[in-house]
């Protein structure tokens, strides 16, 4: 693309008139200097709608609300219409719980206007992400239901995203202190499952084209079923559909719903293609174990700036807030990982034979027992075919649920 600046061709253009008057006219002039919109993407989920403009330049925007009927305008800076922004319209459901129609237009030479149509009365969230993995610049649009406070309550993920937008979340919760009682005598056992990624972040893919987001939301139920059944066990996931979730609200809500144990499920991937087996990674407070865990960390960690706004990626591991109640939840999180290994080991090749420790920003509770579990290598042709089965993703399911009961008849809560 062209290297002038959108900053500078806007002042060269308005020197004059007549500059801007055949810039206009040939088109060409104005093509070459502006911002080239690469894809569009509308996400709808029962919790958010997201859309998301992707460019080879940072987008410029300013945007207004209009009543009867609801709309969000939103003008875009020196972008020119082209097929791919057209493509929106296309992209809206019927079933969108929040957007109901999306128009676009070449406002004026030098903008782009989106008028995003509401089903219901809507809270925007807009800000720009700068490039990271295969993404480029991006404009992203959140439509939340502004319906008052009785909608917030009901949906803790609603009231968690929405803290994390205005930037609230970033104090950290205050920690919440187990529940009271011994878990499975007096109270149910709290677990969190948490399947990775979701929506824009697809995770690692296959080369069948399998997306990890999905193989692991399908674990994760599966698991969930299990758990279900054992009456002195409750389970709550931090997604349940397609749904982009940053990492911090996934650990503030297992924190909010005071967790005895998270469990963060993914499928490994890896450039060489023969790597395979499942792996179990915990918190470390120091550096990785191993440089395999520390690569593997901070792609994890990535997942937040595809997604979302990367607000405070080490603030734990940065300050000492490391105590005894981190030091012990690290401890139990080595215990309990051990013991979902074990079992593991059972229905797959192990990857490694032991633990790895990394500083993955959603096992970052200080105060729960947390594992990441990489259930196989997506990216390993063999293990791809088998994460698809559900005889595999079951089996999956079971050793996962057969650790979680053999590290709960070892440990006092
Ligand atoms: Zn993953």
């Amino acid at each position: 693309m062209s290297s002038v600046k959108p900053d500078y061709l806007r002042r060269r253009l308005l020197q004059g008139a007549a500059a801007t008057w055949l810039l206009s006219i040939s088109g060409v002039g104005a093509a070459a200097a502006t911002s080239s919109v690469i894809a569009v993407r509308v996400w709808p989920s029962s919790t958010y709608t997201r859309i998301t403009l992707e460019s080879s330049t940072p987008l410029k925007y300013n945007q207004f609300t209009l009543a009867n009927p609801n709309r969000i305008v939103i003008d875009i800076e020196n972008v020119q219409l082209n097929s791919v922004l057209n493509g929106i319209a296309n992209q809206v459901q019927s079933s969108d719980p929040y957007l109901k129609m999306a128009r676009i237009g070449q406002f004026d030479p030098n903008t782009v206007r989106l008028v995003l149509e509401l089903k219901q009365n809507i809270n925007p969230n807009l800000f720009t992400l700068k490039p990271v993995a295969e993404f480029k610049n991006r404009l992203v649009v959140d439509l939340y239901p502004s319906n008052g406070s009785a909608d917030e309550a009901d949906d803790p993920l609603l009231a968690l995203l929405k803290e994390y937008n205005q930037g609230a979340l970033e104090k950290d919760p205050p920690a919440e202190l187990p529940q009271a009682g011994k878990a499975g005598r007096d109270r149910p056992l709290v677990i969190m499952l948490d399947p990775g990624h979701g929506g824009e972040d697809p995770g690692a893919i296959g080369k069948r084209g399998t997306r990890e987001k999905d193989i692991v939301l399908q674990i994760a139920r599966r698991l969930r079923t299990l758990i279900q059944k054992d009456p002195k066990m409750k389970v709550y996931m931090t997604r349940d559909e397609d749904v982009f979730i940053p990492l911090k609200v996934r650990v503030a809500k297992a924190r909010k719903q005071r967790a005895d144990l998270f469990i963060s499920i993914h499928a490994d991937a890896f450039t060489d293609r023969s790597a395979n087996g499942s792996s179990i990674f915990a918190l470390s407070t120091k550096g990785a174990t191993s440089t395999a865990a520390k690569y593997l960390a901070q792609t994890q960690n990535e997942a937040d700036e595809i997604g979302g706004v990367s607000k405070s990626g080490d603030r734990y591991l940065d300050h000492t807030i490391f105590d005894l109640v981190q030091t012990a939840a690290i401890n139990n999180s080595l215990k309990f990982g051990k013991e979902v290994l074990t079992r593991m080991g059972k229905v797959n090749k192990l990857h490694k034979n032991k633990i790895e420790q990394a500083g993955f920003a959603v096992l970052k509770a200080p105060d729960i027992p947390s594992i990441l579990i990489e259930t196989a290598f997506i990216s390993n042709l063999e293990e791809e075919r088998k994460l698809r089965t559900t005889a595999f993703q079951q089996q999956l399911a079971e050793s996962i649920f057969t650790g979680i009961k053999a590290y709960f008849a070892t440990i006092k809560y």
